[in-house]
């Protein structure tokens, strides 16, 4: 298939909200061009959960008998143990709808499985290797991207519309001249793999005791484990040595200290530099930002994947007909921010007010291991249970696809 030079919307980053978008807009009929950097999505520690939300909407698509045959995990509480005992912090089987529960499965067959059913479209292109390196301005307006390939080669693509779904650190955005707010984090998280024996019988669950949170999830034959720490803290912990690492995974996690020596050297950890921020302005004439490009998310409730697919929901309902009658203007693009904002505000405040409240005095051993207010509180009222699983699992303003399709496809 030739490189085409012109199209309705050409999308700058291929991740949940890039590629969902592209789906929803091929399936409506409109020629979309997707670029992705890298040449596959095989990256590891990055967000594997496919929330309520999600799996409605793939039902909506017609997709969710597809996506149940693929192996993933279904997860109906999540729940963490402090010094004291296990607390369940969001039960899912209280959901409304038809899925009472989240899933669990590696992004890379995510971003694979949405991509696989648009490439059965028309008028979908996917191009690996693609990097997005600047934007086309003429007038004020933007008119398209450049992009290199994986030879070195520049090209340019034209387009009505231009999406930004090109994550936290955008070159799309900084292009555009656009400009974050960004909001502190007071702590930074490490990744690592953990192998996981058939005779485990813990499950996914976060551990809590003074001045350490672990949280650790099922992947099979491994645990992909997250240990958070304080914001700069790395180099300290990294000063201390690989050995007093492991001693402090084994004293905090029992039954995986017969494994941490899987951990050889600071190679099998990643450093995630938790950021928080939000554009104030997501949109120029034909240009517009969504997901982590538009609202770097904090980890807490691992929201950031279902805000950046309900941006890409919402961004394909509003700007579907104006891109088909050729009519698209900044007021469609500013109608997406309208509507994707507040739940990014309110999303964005819940999670901060949990950073301030209970993990930076934590983090900083302010706090004993025991239980905390809230999850007393929880463990009380039950019910509670069910709001923080609406909040993780279907989000403020969840999205729903507003477009039949209008493309022959398989669904
Ligand atoms: C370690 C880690 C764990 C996380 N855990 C969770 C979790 O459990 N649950 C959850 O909901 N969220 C989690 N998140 C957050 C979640 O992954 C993001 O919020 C979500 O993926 C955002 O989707 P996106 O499509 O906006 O951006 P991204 O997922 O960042 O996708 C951007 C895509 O654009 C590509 N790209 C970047 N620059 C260019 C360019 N110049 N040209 C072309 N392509 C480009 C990238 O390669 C990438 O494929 C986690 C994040 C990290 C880093």
């Amino acid at each position: 298939m030739p490189n085409p030079t012109r199209t309705t919307c050409v999308i700058g980053g291929c991740g949940p909200a890039g590629a969902v978008l592209g789906l929803l807009l091929a399936r409506a009929g409109i020629e979309v061009v997707v670029l992705e950097k890298h040449g596959d999505f095989l990256r590891d520690f990055r967000g594997d959960t496919i929330h309520a939300s999600t799996l409605t909407l793939l039902d909506e698509l017609g997709l969710g008998r597809d996506f149940a045959q693929l192996p993933h995990q279904r997860v109906e509480t999540l729940g963490v143990t402090t010094d004291d005992r296990d607390h369940t912090l969001a039960d899912f089987r209280r959901l409304p709808g038809r899925h009472q529960e989240i899933a669990f499965l590696p992004q890379w067959d995510f971003l694979d499985f949405v991509t696989h059913h648009a490439a059965e479209l028309p008028t979908f292109r996917l191009r690996l290797e693609a990097e997005a390196t600047g934007l086309r301005i003429e007038d004020g307006r933007v008119v398209g991207l450049s992009y290199r390939d994986c030879d070195g080669h520049e090209h340019e693509i034209r387009a009505d519309l231009t999406v930004a779904a090109d994550g936290r650190r955008s070159v799309l955005r900084a292009a555009a001249g656009l400009r974050a707010r960004r909001y502190g984090a007071p702590m930074d998280v490490l990744w690592f793999r953990l192998p996981r024996r058939e005779t485990d019988a813990e499950r996914t669950a976060g551990r809590l005791s003074r001045g350490r949170l672990l949280i650790r999830i099922d992947r099979g034959d491994y645990w992909q484990t997250a240990y958070v720490i304080p914001k700069g803290g790395y180099r300290q912990l990294r000063d201390r040595g690989l050995e007093a690492f492991r001693a402090d995974l084994a004293r905090l996690e029992p039954f995986l200290a017969d494994r941490v020596g899987d951990l050889r050297s600071w190679d099998d950890v990643s450093m995630l530099d938790v950021q928080v921020d939000r554009l104030r302005r997501w949109h120029r004439p034909g240009f517009l930002c969504i997901g982590d490009a538009a609202h770097a998310m904090s980890p807490i409730g691992g929201v950031g994947i279902n805000l950046a697919v309900q941006d890409a929901v919402a961004a394909a309902n509003l700007v579907t007909d104006p891109l088909e009658s050729g009519t698209l203007t900044e007021r469609d693009l500013a109608r997406v921010q309208r509507r994707r904002m507040p739940p990014t505000v309110l999303t964005q405040r819940a999670q901060r007010t949990i950073q301030d409240r209970f993990l930076q005095p934590l983090l900083a051993g302010e706090s004993s291991g025991g239980t905390p207010l809230a999850l007393r509180l929880l463990d009380r009222f039950p019910a509670l249970q069910g709001i923080t699983a609406y909040a993780v699992g279907i989000g403020v303003r969840p999205e729903h696809v507003r477009h039949g399709a209008r493309c022959a496809g398989p669904h």
